[in-house]
C-alpha cells in the first residue's frame, strides 16, 4: 500500500494492518467508495460481511455492496429495487410492443393470403388488451374468417 492506509482505515482514522480486510477492495484513491458503504451498512458490518465469505467472492461482494449503497443513497425509499422495477416495466412494455408487432405481421401475412377480405371489420387485438405472452396463431391452410378493421388502433 503506497499511501499507507486504505480508504476504510483512513476514514476510521486507524492504522491499516498488512492483512486489512478492506484494503484490496477500498483503495485510498477512491474514498467515496468506502464512504458510501459506510453510510448505508456501517464500516464494521462491511468488514464482518467480507470476512464471512470466501476470498474469491470478496471483490464481487464489495462491488455489489458499493452499487447497492449508491442506489440507496440516490433513492432512499426503493434503492436498487427501484432500478429493478423500472427494468421490469421496460421488459413488460417491450413484450407488449413485440406482441403488437407480431400481430401486425400476422395481419399482413393474412392480408397477403386473403386480399379480398381487407375491407371487413374484425377487431383482431385491441392495444389495451395486448398480452405480453401473446402467441402468433400457427399458419394454416384454412385460416379463420377474419374481418379487417378500417383503422388499427396502434397505427395512430
Ligand atoms: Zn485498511
Amino acid at each position: 500500500m503506497i499511501s499507507g492506509r486504505c480508504a476504510a482505515c483512513k476514514n476510521q482514522r486507524r492504522r491499516c494492518p498488512s492483512d486489512c480486510i478492506f484494503s484490496p477492495y477500498f483503495p485510498a484513491n477512491d474514498p467515496q467508495r468506502f464512504a458510501s458503504v459506510h453510510k448505508i451498512y456501517g464500516g464494521s458490518n462491511v468488514g464482518k460481511m467480507l470476512q464471512q465469505i470466501p476470498p474469491y467472492l470478496r471483490e464481487q461482494t464489495a462491488n455489489s455492496l458499493y452499487f447497492e449503497a449508491q442506489c440507496r443513497i440516490q433513492d432512499p425509499v426503493y434503492g436498487c429495487v427501484g432500478i429493478i422495477s423500472k427494468l421490469y416495466e421496460q421488459i413488460h412494455n417491450t413484450e407488449i410492443e413485440l406482441a403488437q408487432i407480431q400481430t401486425q405481421i400476422t395481419c399482413h401475412k393474412l392480408q397477403l393470403l386473403h386480399p379480398n377480405n381487407a375491407e371487413t371489420n374484425f377487431n383482431l387485438l385491441p392495444t389495451a388488451e395486448a398480452q405480453s405472452n401473446f402467441q402468433i396463431p400457427p399458419e394454416s391452410n384454412n385460416p379463420p374468417q377474419f374481418q379487417w378493421p378500417n383503422q388499427v388502433p396502434w397505427f395512430n
